[in-house]
């Protein structure tokens, strides 16, 4: 096991030393692109909900809209066939280039005919085939993989490229400028479209009502391997037809903004083949034949899985995908390792999970799945509003259901009060079962502190869980967060208007005490009648192993121990993002019903909680401004937790601090890249770090270098903590009345 983690770890090492830059600077522009792009695109929310709808009825029709589309594309004159997998579509188009002693086939970009190696069966055939999308032509010269669904090349700067294709065509001048490199391959590829006998297309989308292929394309090469060649074949998933050509309008205005960051594409080719201009003939004298009758049109319809997944509730979802790549993008892990990392046989970046295990199976996805975080940073951005974390939460869980029981599974054994089966790898199981090691360290402070330091504990620690001998571990707290609380001897509000608990999330109550300590003496200065009960851990830190099972444990039991807070007018505070988002969003599917909505409606993070009670009139007088903080200035370096910003309560700390007086600037990347046990991992501590490195760059420029720097999450923390040479704290410590503990 430990050879299988370094492995993986030299290969995210070569791919970041490799490909990495291109990466980063080609996502984060799209990335950027998106957010201004939507940001300009008034309804937003309500064509990302339009597009939901329609795709939610569109797969719950499925079979009848498979009939629908096969009747009108007929009645267009094409023929409509039904692949039931990746070999049934490949003999029926290579049977249609035999009969048709096809020598040249050009292609434009598709996904799918990637999941069904289409090209390779067509030179079985002795087909020349052709890529005209420029990315995938410059892989086709390299013979590489695609590492992103729509920029395929995006691992490839100008510079190899040219390279490349000076190497392999030999122009007489070097190639060397963008605008050289597509010169050459436009008209390289167009003398190959003037000879191909058959153009293949996929589709993005297809109307069942009109029969209609929808292509969005940003260099045109689409068009002509449909208007050129006498015969065109669309490869599409059955899982791209929409029910109407109306239906087209949200997603032509969600597409390109989600997946380059454009308002539109070049090209949006509406096609109800047959077309009806007829064919070129490049070799004739007249190359515009008399008879548009002459074209010919098959749709290849690909199952592959796609049918078992809609009958899947869990992987369902997938099939709302519109394959954009703004959960790529927007991932921090991705922007750093592309997807020859993050990808599996066909599909890249964290939806490819979903798209792996279902056409091509669990062990496809196995690979590349623990690299979603759960950041959910992709959750927002997603024009489809797909729950991409949740199904890499799933695929992972049925790895771990599906693993062989370990040699090492006796040295856990009645130390791990969880849900899960032996054989479930010993380093998901240690990072999952957190609660009960937190306990246990805290119970034997200071020793169990000084003992897991100890260069041979670092050793095993590494050699048996695979943790990163180079990150720091946290610190026990001898007395717990509850224990301090229930030791106090302060005398509470009477007649409080407000009454709280404030969750004691794991950290919080064993390593990060002070900051809880910080919120229960901001709330009281607030006026707020506080409670600090014992409370089961939220179930994130399973959650985050695929361990769903223990997870919905620790739900029901948070569930039952703030019942009662809860019936009595309790508002419950958070502090951990990670936990909120758990209350607000997994729980719903872990505990689902009327307990998961008051926890829901009742919770909220600390700074959400401090606004709402400023903005109902409450004197902040108590809190620590900016001007009178001690030993910190009023300069702030803010970074917020991925959640937090997915859950829109970023801005709620930023009010606060600012009412107090506090400057603040704050971060802009996806995510700190530790992501709570990820970052310990030694398969991807030097991922973390560079994903880090984003982060820490900002805190280090002349605006940001001498602030003070704070952040929500205890990730964040831990990690601003071993880039900077400042020390980071929570918020909330800033503005909390000084006190005597
Ligand atoms: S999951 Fe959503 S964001 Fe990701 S590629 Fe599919 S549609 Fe785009």
């Amino acid at each position: 096991m430990a050879s299988k983690r370094s492995q993986k770890a030299d290969r995210i090492r070569h791919v970041m030393a490799t490909e990495g830059d291109s990466v980063e600077r080609n996502a984060l522009g799209f990335n950027d692109g998106r957010y201004e792009s939507v940001a300009r695109l008034e309804d937003y929310d309500a064509y990302k909900d339009r597009a939901r709808a329609i795709k939610e009825d569109a797969i719950e029709r499925l079979p009848e809209l498979i009939e629908a589309v096969r009747e009108t594309v007929e009645a267009n004159g094409g023929t409509v066939y039904v692949a039931n997998d990746a070999a049934d579509a490949n003999r029926y188009v290579r049977e249609l280039a035999r009969e048709r002693a096809a020598e040249t086939v050009v292609k434009s970009k598709s996904m799918t005919t990637e999941e069904i190696d289409l090209n390779e069966h067509l030179e079985a055939e002795g087909c020349a085939v052709w890529e005209t999308d420029l990315g995938e032509f410059v892989l086709q010269v390299a013979d590489e993989a695609p590492s992103h669904l729509v920029a395929p090349a995006i691992h490839q700067s100008r510079e190899e490229i040219a390279t490349l294709f000076n190497e392999r065509f030999e122009p007489e001048e070097p190639l060397e400028t963008a605008q050289e490199l597509t010169e050459f391959a436009r008209e390289y590829l167009g003398e190959r479209i003037e000879e191909a006998d058959m153009g293949v297309t996929g589709a993005n989308f297809v109307t069942a009502d009109t029969g209609t292929i929808a292509l969005v394309t940003s260099e045109g090469n689409a068009r002509k391997t449909v208007a050129v060649p006498d015969t065109h074949v669309a490869v599409a998933g059955v899982e791209k037809i929409i029910p109407t050509f109306e239906d087209l309008q949200p997603f032509v205005e969600l597409i390109a903004r989600s997946g380059t960051g454009q308002d539109i594409t070049s090209y949006v080719s509406l096609f109800s083949p047959p077309v009806s201009t007829p064919p070129v003939d490049f070799d004739d004298d007249e190359p515009i034949a008399d008879d548009p009758n002459d074209r010919e049109f098959h749709l290849v319809l690909l199952d592959n899985g796609r049918m078992a997944m809609r009958d899947d509730d869990q992987l369902r979802e997938t099939l709302y995908c519109i394959r954009c790549s703004a959960c790529a993008n927007s991932c921090a892990n991705f922007q750093s390792v592309g997807g020859h990392v993050f990808g599996g046989e066909t599909y890249s970046g964290g939806i490819a999970t979903g798209w792996e295990a279902g056409v091509h199976g669990q062990e496809s996805a196995d690979e590349f799945n623990d690299l979603c975080t759960g950041c959910s940073r992709c959750v927002n951005q997603c024009p489809v509003k797909i729950d991409i974390p949740w199904i890499n939460t799933v695929v992972r869980n049925r790895r771990n259901r599906g693993a062989d029981e370990g040699q090492l599974d006796f040295l856990v054994e009645g130390l791990t009060p969880d849900e899960e089966p032996a054989g479930l790898d010993l380093q998901k199981r240690f990072f999952g079962n957190f609660a009960t090691l937190a306990k246990l360290g805290s119970a034997t402070a200071p020793v169990s502190n000084w003992m897991a330091n100890t260069p041979p504990s670092r050793l095993l620690m590494e050699r048996v869980l695979g943790i990163d001998r180079r990150r720091e571990l946290p610190t026990f707290e001898r007395e717990t967060f509850v224990e301090w609380f229930r030791n106090r001897d302060v005398p509470r509000p009477v007649d409080a208007e407000y009454h709280a608990v404030v969750y004691p999330d794991l950290y919080t109550n064993h390593v990060r005490t002070d900051r809880g300590k910080a919120t229960v003496r901001t709330l009281e200065a607030l006026g707020v009648a506080v409670e600090v009960p014992e409370v089961a851990s939220s179930g994130r830190a399973p959650l985050s192993q695929g361990m769903i099972a223990t997870a919905e444990g620790h739900a029901h039991e948070v569930s039952a121990d703030l019942e009662p807070y809860l019936e009595a007018g309790y508002d419950v505070v958070v502090i951990e993002p990670s936990d909120l988002a758990m209350f607000r969003g997994e729980y719903e599917r872990l505990l689902g019903g009327s307990r998961y909505e008051s926890l829901a409606d009742r919770s909220y993070e600390v700074f959400e909680y401090v606004y709402g009670l400023l903005e109902n009139g409450t004197d902040p007088t108590p809190l620590r401004g900016g001007d009178a903080a001690r030993g910190v200035g009023s300069d702030i370096a803010y970074h917020s937790h991925c959640q937090q910003r997915t859950l829109e309560l970023e801005a709620y700390t930023t009010a606060v601090l600012d009412q107090l007086g506090y400057d603040v600037v704050t971060s802009d990347v996806e995510c700190c890249g530790m992501a709570g046990s990820f970052g310990y991992k030694i398969e991807y501590y030097e991922l973390s770090m560079d994903v880090g490195d984003r982060l820490g760059e900002q805190f280090e420029t002349s605006d940001t270098a001498d602030r003070t720097v704070v952040a929500s999450g205890t990730s964040c923390l831990e990690q601003l903590d071993a880039l900077l040479s400042r020390q980071p704290q929570h918020p909330i410590s800033l503005v909390a009345p000084n006190g005597s503990d």
